[in-house]
């Protein structure tokens, strides 16, 4: 990777950034919503476009200047229309929480009422809760995950959405490793009249690769991230009908952001083209095929899996029923020694705190990337497991982290 001019500069920021390379290539990334852009995707969003302002629209901008900004906003745009299906898209959103501010600016005012998945059972931040903006400026009451069975309970939904009559009901969601039920959502925010927004931030790939049930065209909105399961950068998106196309591009600029950051657009523009080619229905088809064979492992290895399995991208184990004293920060720091970086998750249920909980998260999109099959990817459960089962035990650690590195070496990036 080149970081020559950076070095010439600042050779403290580029030992920084020689170092992130390494550490990218010497650890398994198995936080569910990180992947490894292109080099091309990063090398647009590290180029001149980062001087340009851009306020307003292609064709319609603030400032002079900007035909290879609406070049690049265009294609963009173009893509994600042929990627997703949607009659418009705005991409501009800073990541996928400027594309919910975007949305709620939209259609909501202050006070109004959000109905969504509460933060420890799946939820997002920016779908309410209290510490971000959207749970200060507007009321919010929130779903939940049955215990019982891992999934959305669409039928506890109903009863609080006919109680509470809110303005705007959101689905997607952050650690819920099941397909989501849009019709059955959509049904329930028609009967209380209500806006329902799908953010399919962690499964924009999967979605446009069509390995996902797709929202578009069923929701109102539907807002992603573009660095998740898709691999087109830091940003995101919204995707809506012509109906609401004015009013959220003007919540977008100048409701909630000045000029677009046209250096990610364009980021966002090459990594869309690399998803409408056949290799990135591939590789979405096989990062789904890598985490049901990581689930199935775990599953044979002794672990509980919320909602017993995956359809997606990511698995979620609960540890309380087959290690009743480990956290899942106990098993956090150990697989991070390991070379192994996913992270613990709350569970539904959750019986610990948010910041010591009782789950891992792992999902396969970034080992998929560096080529993973599902071979690999059982050899990763079984060493997941070996680290949970003995996560206090720094020779067993030591080991798997062995065999981890020649892992990373068999399956490069950024050759
Ligand atoms: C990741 C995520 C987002 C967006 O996060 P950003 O870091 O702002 O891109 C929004 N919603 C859900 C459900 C997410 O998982």
């Amino acid at each position: 990777m080149h970081d020559s001019h950076v070095r010439d500069v600042d050779p403290a920021v580029a030992d920084a950034l020689s170092g992130e390379v390494q550490r990218q290539q010497n650890t398994l990334a198995m936080i569910a919503s990180e992947n490894h852009a292109s080099e091309a995707v990063m090398e647009a969003q590290g180029s001149a476009l980062t001087n340009k302002y851009a306020e307003g629209y292609p064709g319609s901008r603030y400032y002079a200047g900007c035909e290879y900004a609406d070049d690049v906003e265009e294609l963009a745009i173009e893509r994600a229309k042929q990627l997703w299906g949607a009659a418009h898209v705005n991409v501009q959103p800073h990541s996928g929480s400027q594309a919910n501010m975007g949305v709620y600016l939209a259609m909501l005012d202050p006070g109004d009422k959000i109905l969504s998945l509460d933060l420890t059972h799946g939820g997002h931040l920016s779908h309410g809760h209290p510490a971000n903006f959207a749970g200060q400026t507007y009321e919010v009451e929130q779903y939940e995950i049955d215990p019982e069975t891992g999934y959305v309970d669409y039928d506890g939904l109903e009863s609080i959405a006919d109680e509470f009559e809110p303005d705007i009901i959101v689905s997607g969601y952050s650690a819920y490793p099941r397909e989501v039920e849009w019709e059955r959502v959509q049904e329930i925010a028609d009967g209380v009249d209500a806006y329902h927004l799908a953010d399919i931030a962690h499964i924009t790939g999967l979605v446009a690769a069509g390995v996902h049930d797709s929202p578009v065209g069923i929701a109102d909105f539907v807002t992603g991230s573009t660095h998740k399961t898709i691999r087109a950068g830091r940003g995101g998106i919204i995707m809506c009908e012509e109906e609401y196309a004015d009013a959220v591009d003007k919540a977008v600029f100048p409701g909630a952001q000045g000029g677009p950051l046209m250096h990610n657009i364009a980021g966002k523009a090459v990594g869309f083209k690399e998803a409408l080619s056949a290799e990135f229905e591939a590789y979405a088809e096989q990062t789904v095929r890598n985490a049901t064979a990581l689930a199935e492992r775990l599953r044979e290895n002794g672990l509980t899996l919320v909602s017993g399995g995956t359809d997606n991208h990511l698995v979620l184990a609960d540890l309380r029923p087959s290690h009743p004293d480990t956290t899942g920060k106990d098993v956090e720091s150990a697989l991070e020694s390991a070379g192994i970086v996913m992270n613990a998750n709350t569970v539904p249920g959750e019986t610990r705190s948010a910041f010591d909980p009782s789950g891992i998260r792992l999902g396969t999109p970034a080992i998929t990337t560096r080529g993973f099959d599902e071979e690999a990817t059982r050899e990763v459960a079984d060493l997941v497991v070996r680290v949970v089962d003995n996560y206090d035990d720094e020779t067993v650690v030591a080991d798997v982290g062995e065999r981890v590195r020649e892992l990373c070496a068999a399956f490069p990036l950024y050759e």
